[in-house]
């Protein structure tokens, strides 16, 4: 069944191209572009222009103390650094593709390797050729690999924060990675 992306009813009648079951959906979306497994979750942080991340007062932050991480309303409020990023780890995972948009486009490998991810929160990164799948993972050690394609494919699960633009690629769930 396809369905509103905001509120899940149904929007079968509605043509192949919508996404929303009304305008007022739609902008409610729009307004909000997190999912809200991330936004419940007191793991955010502000970042610096070089990727740095930092707690809401300016000082240092760090991917493995929890002291200095803070509620999403705390952080997006805060106007320290350049943006936000979310500390991984407690269940929260997210996969890294490096220069797999092409104008906003992916490329032939990372379109492949989306197919496999129509369910979840993707995000454009800072860089805007690159993508975050957002999901579920056990904390376990990053990999990073090329794939025979050379899409390059980098996972990780604890001990690192990743940047978050709130430019949706394509909206979804917090679902497995
Ligand atoms: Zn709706």
């Amino acid at each position: 069944m396809r369905a509103c992306e905001w509120c899940g009813r149904s929007i079968v009648a509605k043509n192949r191209q919508a996404r929303f079951c009304s305008s007022k959906c739609r902008v409610y979306a729009h307004r909000n572009p997190l999912p809200k497994a991330l936004t419940n979750a007191d793991r955010w942080v502000r970042r610096d222009a070089r990727k740095v991340p930092l707690t809401t007062t300016g000082t240092a932050a760090s991917s493995t103390d929890a002291a200095t991480w803070s509620t999403y309303a705390e952080a997006a409020a805060s106007s320290t650094g350049v943006g936000l990023g979310f500390v991984l780890g407690d269940g929260f995972a997210c996969i890294d593709l490096d220069h797999c948009l092409v104008d906003g486009v992916p490329t032939a490998a990372a379109a492949r390797f989306l197919e496999a991810y129509r369910g979840h929160h993707v995000e454009v990164s800072p860089s805007g050729d690159g993508l975050h799948i957002w999901g579920t993972a056990e904390p376990g050690p990053g990999t990073v690999r090329t794939q025979d394609d050379g899409l390059h494919v980098e996972r990780y699960s604890t001990g690192r924060y990743i940047t978050v633009t709130g430019n949706v690629y394509q909206r979804g769930e917090i679902l497995p990675v």
